[in-house]
This record gives structure tokens, sequence and C-alpha cells, in this order.
């Protein structure tokens, strides 16, 4: 009897066994996944477990008895190699194929490289895999110098955790701010100003020409303006590329990831897309675009889910997202495509603040808070709405927000 096939099983794909199970599908389930361990959150990597404050059980999705108990099953350490789209097949690792009535690919994504000479010498690393949290825990020791290429949240997270544990820490950027293609000019040049504090270097539109050292290791990175940052270790944290080899390879659309709809469909009936390597409708703004975010890892997830088992495609959600960094938590919810203007409002306790980005018709487009949790909660309902609010409005801490959501 062929039954779902899961290739993938990082949080998307994990989730959605879960979900198939909770909307009533009865067949085989079988996750295949490429790592060696149960499906697992990425977020602690950055933050908590690399700073030692979580145990490993702690980052599993589900405890193991979970699998035995709905069983499904779980084939890890193997590999999907090939989709036999035809015979509704996929191909391992192992050499064997395998059947499906469903196929949910959810390969997530692997971190950009980057193309400079010396990215592959000892203790050059990149942050994805819990494999990975391994070796970059191992390299920051009290006084050892870590340089970390990319200020992006991974990036930003590292730093912060690297100086919990007493490592020297250089942020190298290429872009003049922080969170360049992620974050509004606020949030960017506040958190500058924080890490900073903290002392963490910040190097902006600062570009790698090479990474310096021997096979002994890394030494340091060398700027195009001839500077060098001197490192015992460094993180190349510029971003990830969707995993949609597999998916091209079969015949199946890409852009940048799988492409899919709102029910996470690729254009082969039988074959669903979810996470960090599909290109998805965001019905809010008119366009598609790839998430990497652990709640559009499991919204997708409820969407193949629920297609599969008959049941009509959950309302789409905001598009949303977290970071920790020191004593910050900052949430984001929508995207600001082509804002009109940020509005900065400070939290109602606190000392934290919010910046509402604005279309020009005075609809929210977006909200980034930084230990404002009532705010991005009243935020994302104002998205949501796509609620039109006048700037003074939202400016003013004395207007209850509640009564804005309505
Ligand atoms: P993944 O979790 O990457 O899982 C994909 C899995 O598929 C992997 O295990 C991979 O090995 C496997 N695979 C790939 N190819 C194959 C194949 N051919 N056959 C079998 N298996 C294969 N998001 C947030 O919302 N908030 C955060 O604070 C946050 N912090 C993060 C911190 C770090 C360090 C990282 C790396 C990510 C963070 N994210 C965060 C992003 C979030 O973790 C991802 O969006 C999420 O994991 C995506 O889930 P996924 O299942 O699509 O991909």
């Amino acid at each position: 009897e062929a039954g779902i096939v899961i290739a993938g099983g990082g949080h998307a794909g994990g989730s959605a066994a879960a979900f198939l199970r909770q909307y009533g599908w009865k067949g085989p389930i079988t996750l295949v996944g490429a790592e060696p361990i149960l499906p697992y959150q990425r977020p602690p990597l950055s933050k908590a477990w690399l700073k030692g404050e979580a145990t490993a059980e702690s980052l599993a999705l589900r405890p193991a008895r979970f699998y035995t108990q709905q069983n499904i099953t779980a084939r890890l350490g193997e590999r999907v190699t090939g989709i036999d789209r035809a015979a509704q097949r996929v191909i391992l690792s192992g050499g064997g194929t395998l059947g499906y009535h469903r196929l949910i690919l959810a390969l997530g994504a692997r971190p950009r490289p980057l193309p400079v000479p010396g990215a592959d010498l000892p203790d050059v690393l990149v942050l994805r895999s819990a494999a990975d949290a391994d070796a970059l825990q191992a390299a920051l020791k009290p006084g050892r110098r870590l340089a970390v290429i990319g200020g992006g949240y991974i990036g930003l997270e590292v730093a912060a955790s690297a100086r919990a544990l007493g490592a020297e820490v250089t942020v190298i950027e290429r872009e003049p701010r922080v969170l360049a293609r992620v974050a509004g000019q606020n949030i960017s040049a506040f958190l500058q100003d924080h890490h900073r504090a903290q002392g963490v270097g910040i190097l902006l539109g600062a570009a790698v020409e090479a990474i310096l050292g021997d096979a002994a290791g890394v030494s340091g990175v060398q700027l195009r303006d001839g500077t060098v940052v001197p490192c015992d270790a460094a993180l190349i944290g510029i971003g990830a590329v969707p995993e949609e080899g597999l998916a091209r390879d079969a015949g199946l659309a890409c852009g940048n990831g799988i492409t899919v709809d709102l029910a996470a469909r690729t254009e082969d009936p039988a074959i669903y897309a979810i996470g960090d390597c599909a290109f998805r409708p965001l019905p809010l703004y008119g366009r598609s675009m790839r998430l990497e975010s652990v709640p559009n890892a499991i919204e997708q997830a409820k969407q193949a889910a629920a297609d599969i088992c008959g049941r009509a495609p959950p309302i789409p959600e905001v598009p949303w997202f977290w970071s920790d960094q020191f004593a910050l938590r900052l949430q984001m919810a929508g995207l600001a495509f082509s804002p009109a203007q940020a509005v900065v409002r400070p939290a109602a306790e606190g000392e934290g603040f919010a910046v509402f980005h604005l279309a020009a018709d005075d609809s929210v487009l977006a909200v980034e808070a930084v230990n404002a949790p009532a705010e991005f909660m009243a935020g994302r309902l104002l998205v949501a709405k796509q609620q039109r609010v006048p700037a003074a409005l939202l400016r003013d801490a004395a207007q209850p927000l509640r009564e804005l959501t309505g």
C-alpha cells in the first residue's frame, strides 16, 4: 500500500507527519530524513542551546515515542536522491525505492556558500544543523575571537550568544546596515548600537576578499580595503539557498524555491512542497515569496496535510518571525514591501518600542517590535485586517492600541 512519503525531516516535515495523523490520515507515513536525528527545532541552535542553556532533548519537536505511537516510520540518515513521477516513487540514497500516494517535499535550505579563497579552511563554520552547532560551540571559548561574516539574524544571534560565552566578536556586513534585507532602518540602527554597547565590533559596508589561514586553522578575514580582522574561528551567515534540485530534476517549476499554491501543491497533483524550500503565494501582498521561518513551516505543513485529508486549506496567516539577542526579544509581523512611512511607538510597559510600517493609504503593512509583545500582538491584527490607522494615532502611546484593532 503506497502511503505518504515526506522527504526531509526538519520542522516542516516533522509537523506535516503530525498534522496528517491529527487530520485523520490512517495510511502509512514515511519520513525520510538526511540528518541522523528525529525532527528538531533550529531556532535554539543560535540562542539558548549555543549558550548551553538548553538540553539536546529539549530541541526535539516531539519525543521519540510519538512516532511509534502514531505509527510514523522515520528513515533517518537517508536521502531522497530522485523522484520518478510517472511511477509515483522516490529513489533513496541506500539504493532502494519507495512508492508514494502523495509526496511532500520538506527539504529546507542550505547555507549560501561564500565564494572567496579560504572559505574551506578549518574553523570556518556555518550554522544550519545540530552538528554545525556542536562545532560552533566547541570553537567559542572565553577570549577566543570569532569573526561573523553576515549581519543577518543568525549572525547577530550568534554574536550575542558568543559574547555571553565570553568570546570576542566582530560582525562583518557588506551592506551599509545590518539586517538590510529583512528589517527596517530603525531596527537596524537600534541593534547596531545595542550590539556595540555589548562589546560586539560591527563593520558595515565591508566586503570580504579572502579568509586567511593554513591547515592549522583560520587566522583572519581580509576585507577589500585591505583590513584584516584577526580571528580564531569564522562563521559564515550570509543567507540560505533552497533545496530545490530534486524538484528541478523532476521537471517541477521552481522560482526561488519550489513553486506551490495555497494548499502547498506543486504543479504535480501528487507532490507538495513546504517550508524553507517552497516558493509560496502571499495573498495579503499579491505576490509569491520564499519564507524562512518556523511559523511558515508549520502553516504550510497544515496546508499540505489538510489538502491530502480532503479538508479546506487553513486561512492564510500573516507571516511572522522572532529573534532573541542579548535581553532583547524581537518580533516581526507582515512584510513592508513599499512602505510610505515608519512610525515609532514606545511600549506601554517597559523600555521596548514598536515600529509600524504604513502604506501610502495608511494601511498597516508590517510591525517590528523590540521587547513590546502587546504592541506586536495588536500590530499583527492590524496587518491581518490591512487596517488604516493615521500615523498620529499610532505614535501616541496614550491612544490604546486595543481600540484601534477594534
Ligand atoms: P529544515 O528544518 O532545514 O529541514 C529540512 C531537512 O531536510 C533537513 O534535516 C535536511 O537535512 C533534510 N534534507 C534535505 N535534503 C534532503 C533529501 N534529499 N533527502 C532527505 N532529507 C533531506 N525561524 C524562526 O521563525 N525564528 C527563529 O528564531 C529562527 N532561528 C533560526 C536559527 C537558526 C540557527 C536556523 C538555522 C534557523 C532559524 N530559523 C528560525 C528558521 C527555521 O529554523 C526554519 O525556517 C525551519 O527549520 C524550516 O523548516 P524546514 O523543515 O523547511 O527545513
